[in-house]
């Protein structure tokens, strides 16, 4: 670690943080951050000089458990554990993420608008100016160098960042697909196709037009201007995800070509994370029923380990008629078959699945998909069940209750997942 000291403010260069993105229940950090403690407050700045997490001392910030994170969209997300001594049960994260923006019933308050937040981002505003003043007077490069960037990303120019993104992209991400919680949601987006086939009646998160895929010398310009774009930062990623919601349905060939270009532009080979690097994609029931051995083929010999999330919904037919899903039930449970042979077969492949609770579904929800999963007897410790809790429709106390009652019955691992964006 290398520190410098301007006056009350102290700047620290490479800040080894953990590189395995293990889950503790104390506060760590990821990667190699820019820290700057100033007036109390901890501060951590990403490699190009954007805020990134924020925490501080007793006299500033109360729970020395939580911190505030910004993510690259420019939201906000608040990581605490008070109450929520379960949390990782709940969410397989010690930290419960509220951003603010797709409010769960499962929270009893809204933490971003405490008055330490308010006040931790006013006094971010005076760390700003101050970083300009201070990066006049320093007499060495790193710092001065690195204050400047600092003194040029205030929240009005970070928001303008978020906007160069999402540009770049070409749209913003509604939903991660909910295994990005074990990166910390640290994934570099990259569009590979948009819209939806279904446009299920309930969904918040389709985008929007009919479903189309992008050619491939789009998506290559995506990368290098991405690249660009993540520039000196770029060595904390280890992860991306090809959006949106059915990238699956792009096909073997697409989906590769993307990723094997993305590893080689985005040089994640040399990221400081260890480990495969991880690739994350959603996929509809029918692009995931359509998908063949050529195509798992083709992932599996990727340099990546991948995820693919499948939106099942549930495995009831009334329910899924209520949810405005145009789906038979036959082809969830043939999903559901298949996502445990892919899991069996593919070492390098991870298949998840997202199931929806709460609001005024039908009873038989929950017990078709108790009996769904019972079914399965042959786990082989891979494939997550997610639990999307109807937003702003679910009952806390309701959906906790049938979260436990299918946690309790499921061979595979079961867990809320609490919608992100980027
Ligand atoms: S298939 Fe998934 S993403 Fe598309 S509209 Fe339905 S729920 Fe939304």
């Amino acid at each position: 670690m290398e520190r410098y000291q301007l006056e009350d403010m102290e700047v620290i260069f490479d800040c080894a943080g953990r590189d395995d993105w293990g889950k503790f229940s104390f506060p760590v950090w990821y990667g190699i951050p820019v820290k700057v403690n100033w007036r109390g407050y901890r501060v951590d700045f990403n490699l190009r000089g954007g805020l990134k997490r924020l925490t501080g001392t007793m006299s500033v910030w109360p729970d020395p458990q939580s911190s505030l994170k910004r993510t690259e969209g420019n939201d906000f997300i608040y990581y605490g554990t008070s109450g929520y001594e379960f949390s990782y049960d709940l969410i397989k994260n010690y930290y419960m993420p509220f951003n603010g923006i797709y409010e769960s019933d499962l929270f009893t308050e809204n933490p971003l608008e405490g008055r330490h937040v308010g006040q931790a981002l006013d006094a971010f505003d005076g760390l700003v100016e101050a970083a300009g003043r201070l990066a006049a007077s320093a007499l060495c490069d790193r710092p001065r160098d690195f204050l400047k960037k600092v003194a040029a990303r205030n929240r009005v120019t970070l928001a303008e960042d978020a906007k160069t993104l999402h540009r770049i992209i070409g749209t913003n991400l509604p939903v991660l697909p909910p295994d990005t919680i074990d990166v910390d949601y640290e994934v570099i987006p990259l569009i590979v196709t948009e819209g939806c086939k279904s446009n299920c009646r309930f969904c918040l998160f389709k985008s929007a037009g009919d479903f189309r895929v992008r050619s491939r010398q789009s998506i290559a310009a995506q990368i290098r201007a991405v690249k660009d774009f993540y520039g000196a930062d770029l060595v904390n990623y280890n992860s991306v995800v090809l959006g949106q919601n059915d990238a699956l349905a792009a096909g073997g060939e697409l989906l590769t070509g993307t990723a094997d270009m993305a590893y080689d532009l985005l040089n994640l080979s040399a990221s400081y994370h260890r480990g495969r690097p991880r690739l994350y994609i959603f996929g509809g029931v029918d692009s995931f029923l359509a998908a063949d051995d050529s195509l798992f083929e083709g992932l599996e010999r990727l340099p990546y380990s991948t995820s693919i999330n499948v939106g099942l919904e549930s495995p009831d037919q009334e329910t899924l008629d209520r949810l405005g899903k145009p789906l038979r039930a036959e082809k969830v449970r043939e999903s559901f078959r298949k996502m445990q042979e892919v899991n069996r077969c593919r070492r390098n492949i991870e298949v998840s699945c997202n199931f929806v609770l709460g609001g005024d579904l039908p009873s038989r929800n929950v017990e078709a998909i108790k009996t769904m999963l019972t079914e399965e007897k042959t786990t082989k410790g891979k494939g997550v069940v997610y639990l999307s809790p109807l937003l702003g429709a679910s009952q806390r106390r309701e959906v906790l209750r049938e979260f436990r009652a299918i946690k309790m019955a499921s061979p595979l691992p079961v867990f809320i997942y609490l919608a992100q964006r980027l």
